[in-house]
């Protein structure tokens, strides 16, 4: 028996998707997917990789966006050394971007494309369809109709298919959308964030930005140097920019006075203490109760924007801060927007668009490829996915990783720097199980 296992370790090709069996196949392509699988395939894994390479970041948002990590914090996990960003700009002859440099979304793309061709060069740009259980592991039937076996599935599918438009807005984009849902998202009168990459559509209409964290705040500021005119609404009472960092990134702390400084340590998602413990205690995160999991999930990097973007909004765009949104018609083809501000004074607001830039949320609906038996068998807390210390869901077999881990394992998730710490440790756990499993079997 252990001759036979040690022979089959050694004998794992890269892939075999000549018989459709596999030990690993991965839903996306994102930061997160390409990771792992670079990280599965050191394991000597046989891997299917299906997604459209960095498609969020091609296809799901705009033209001329900076990123809001830093180029330090914007790099892509992988097995072994030069695959990270300041890698790609060396080898491609661009500025190699350090410090406090703004990120641009296309250098950061063509980054992506880059580590994929180099660790990944076989990404199946292909949808996953459907998912179901079968003993030992997974059946999944792809865009094309091929039925795979797999092992193991990791879901990579990032967070667009998570758009959240809230209540209050969701029965507006209902009535006015109504008949245009083939159209492009510029032609509907609402439409979500995740929806555009050009806001160039936009110029000479009036667009209302719900919302008040960096995507709303950065489309405000794209949509004014579009030649639109847009206005910001906001619920909170006001709008937070991030301060600029300190331009030596020491993070020696705050100073209060000569004697009291308040620490601000530096870290992947930015400076301070419960940045810092986010970025370096995921591990830990897990452990959390329950409820402050999710609260500090929700809470942690809640909405605000980049340092850099403060210039370009603050008093550029008309900002309307502690106003909800009560209601709004459909008028001719403009939107009446109804919003309440402090005092409870009423106004209404007319716009050619509404953009919601109302973020990302895990509900009821979501992971449509998987099952209705494995959706009933997934243990969720709060919408997220419970999930063990190896990203193994409560589905033997079924891990996910990316923006869904966020419930488990903190924010760090919804960032790229976050790939440092899931791909290696969802790796060596399928890479476990998978070799337990092939000793059992053989
Ligand atoms: C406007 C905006 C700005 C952001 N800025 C930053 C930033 O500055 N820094 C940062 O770290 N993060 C940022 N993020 C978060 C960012 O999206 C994630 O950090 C990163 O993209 C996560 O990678 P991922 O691989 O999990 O998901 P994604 O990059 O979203 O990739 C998902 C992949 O899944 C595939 N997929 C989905 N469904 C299926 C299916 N059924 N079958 C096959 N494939 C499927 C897609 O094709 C794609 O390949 C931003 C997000 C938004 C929306």
């Amino acid at each position: 028996m252990t001759a036979t296992i040690s022979r089959t370790d050694a004998a794992v090709p890269a892939a075999s998707p000549a018989d459709g069996t596999v030990d690993v196949l991965i839903v996306g392509a994102g930061p997160y997917g390409l990771s792992t699988c670079a990280f599965l395939r050191n394991h000597g894994l046989r891997v299917r990789i299906f997604g459209h390479t960095m498609q969020s970041w091609k296809a799901h948002m705009p033209k001329g966006m900076n990123l809001k990590s830093a180029p330090a914090a914007s790099n892509l996990a992988a097995p072994q050394p030069g695959h990270s960003l300041a890698d790609y700009c060396a080898e491609a002859g661009l500025p190699v971007l350090t410090g406090v440099d703004p990120v641009p979304i296309g250098v950061f793309t063509d980054y992506g494309l880059w580590f994929a061709e180099r660790m990944v060069p076989d990404v199946e740009a292909v949808e996953v369809r459907g998912i179901e259980r079968r003993p030992g592991g997974f059946v999944v039937t792809t865009g094309l109709g091929e039925r795979i076996d797999a092992g193991a599935v990791i879901v990579a599918s990032g967070l667009i298919g998570h758009a959240y438009v809230p209540p209050s807005l969701s029965a507006l984009a209902g009535k006015a959308n109504a008949g245009l849902e083939q159209a492009g998202p510029g032609a509907r009168p609402v439409s979500h964030s995740s929806e555009h990459t050009d806001m160039a559509a936009f110029a000479g209409r009036e667009v209302v930005v719900v919302g008040a964290g960096q995507s709303a705040l950065e489309s405000a500021a794209l949509l004014a140097e579009s030649g639109a005119l847009p206005v910001v609404v906001a619920r909170r009472p006001s709008v937070v920019f991030a301060d600029a960092p300190d331009p030596d990134l020491r993070g020696v702390g705050r100073v209060v006075d000569r004697r009291h400084i308040v620490p601000k340590p530096l870290s992947p998602l930015g400076p301070g203490l419960s940045l810092y413990a986010c970025a370096h205690g995921a591990a830990a995160f897990r452990h959390l109760p329950g409820r402050a999991r999710l609260e500090l999930v929700a809470r942690i990097l809640g909405p605000s924007g980049a340092w850099w973007l403060r210039d370009r909004v603050d008093g550029v765009v008309p900002i309307l801060e502690e106003h909800r949104v009560v209601g709004g018609t459909v008028v001719g083809d403009r939107i009446a927007l109804k919003v309440q501000g402090p005092g409870g004074i009423a106004r209404t607001i007319r716009a050619d668009h509404l953009l919601a830039a109302t973020g990302y949320r895990i509900g009821p609906g979501a992971f449509p490829f998987l099952a209705p038996e494995i959706r009933s068998r997934l243990a969720r807390r709060g919408g997220w996915p419970v999930l063990g210390a190896d990203f193994e869901s409560s589905v033997p077999g079924l891990y996910f990783v990316g923006f869904p881990a966020a419930g488990a394992f903190g924010p760090l998730m919804r960032f790229v720097c976050g790939t440092t710490f899931a791909a290696p440790r969802a790796a060596a756990g399928v890479a476990a199980k998978t070799r337990a499993y092939r000793r059992r079997v053989w």
